[in-house]
């Protein structure tokens, strides 16, 4: 994730900002400030400069994180315990298929060591993976028997 989300428990309720005092506290440029200002984000009105209610600001902060959840990126796949996208243990994976254009795409979540798995077509499987190193399982051919492992004649026994 490139952009750092602003912590709402910064900001404080009893008091009220400008766009440049809430740019500061979250280090970020006053433009990204007005922008959630046009996005919704309450003003005192006919205030000049501009005044937001920290009880707002918290409120509208934390409103858009719960509803901002981060949609999985290339080669993440959406952790269910953890509640997040994960990059698999080893930035490694399995392709399971199901038919012959859909499949999983299977890890390990490196944060509960649980199973994650996630829907992927062989089309768009180079894009969702991105740079995990995705091991292909073919679940309909069997592991040939008498190709068992070799008898090296070399190796005595006993
Ligand atoms: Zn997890």
């Amino acid at each position: 994730m490139r952009k750092r989300r602003p912590n709402y428990r910064l900001v404080k309720t009893h008091r009220s900002y400008t766009v440049e005092e809430i740019a500061r506290l979250f280090g970020m440029h006053k433009n990204t400030v007005r922008a959630w200002v046009k996005a919704g984000l309450p003003t005192c009105d006919g205030k000049r400069p501009m005044l937001i209610l920290g009880r707002e600001l918290a409120e509208y902060l934390k409103a858009r994180r719960t509803k901002n959840k981060r949609p999985c990126q290339p080669g993440e796949i959406y952790c269910v315990r953890c509640r997040a996208p994960k990059q698999p243990a080893g930035e490694m994976a399995e392709y399971q298929p199901i038919t012959e254009s859909q499949g999983n795409l299977m890890g390990f979540c490196p944060d509960c060591e649980g199973m994650i798995f996630r829907r992927a077509s062989v089309a768009k499987l180079a894009q969702i993976g991105g740079k995990l190193d995705i091991t292909f399982v073919e679940a309909k051919r069997r592991v040939n028997e008498s190709n068992g492992p070799t008898v090296n004649s070399d190796f005595s026994q006993g």
